[in-house]
């Protein structure tokens, strides 16, 4: 198991937007650690999905654009 996996969240606990810890997948929803305050919380699997889905299109987004800034053409 992938223990140093981490997940953008936003934190139900502490309600930051940070890396969260993926402990377990079950049906429909996983259980989470925040990195952060250190709160487990439980987290429908689609949510969860969904808000990844946006941080990697962000990220992508600000690869995209950095690739673009080094370029002089
Ligand atoms: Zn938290």
């Amino acid at each position: 198991m992938e223990a140093c996996a981490a997940y953008m969240f936003t934190c139900p606990q502490c309600g930051l937007d940070t890396p969260h810890a993926l402990i377990d997948r079950k049906h429909d929803v996983v259980g989470i650690v925040c990195g952060h305050c250190r709160m487990p919380s439980i987290v429908r699997y689609d949510v969860f999905k969904c808000h990844q889905n946006r941080w990697e299109d962000e990220l992508r987004d600000i690869l995209n654009s950095l690739d673009n800034s080094g370029d002089d053409d």
